[in-house]
């Protein structure tokens, strides 16, 4: 049983290291030493359960790392969203 669960970790970490290799740059947020997502601010609103536009007004008070893309889309970090912007 114990055997079973640590597989499945094993399995999900290759996972997610594949995607490092497959995500278009940026996908990762620098600030956080690489170790968080950035996504649209829709998405990352989701994740937080919290409205599309709390997500903008955290980015605009700069309580949350964020960054534009060379296509000028915004991208914020999962991390920062995720501790409700409290910094
Ligand atoms: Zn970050």
């Amino acid at each position: 049983m114990k055997k079973r669960r640590t597989e499945i970790i094993v399995e999900t970490h290759e996972l997610l290291t594949v995607r490092v290799f497959d995500a278009p740059a940026p996908a990762w947020c620098a600030d956080c030493g690489g170790a968080s997502r950035l996504l649209p601010p829709r998405e990352a609103a989701r994740f937080c359960r919290v409205s599309t536009r709390a997500i903008y007004g955290w980015v605009g008070a700069q309580r949350v790392h964020f960054k534009e893309t060379a296509g000028g889309a915004l991208l914020v970090c999962l991390n920062s969203c995720l501790e409700g912007g409290e910094k």
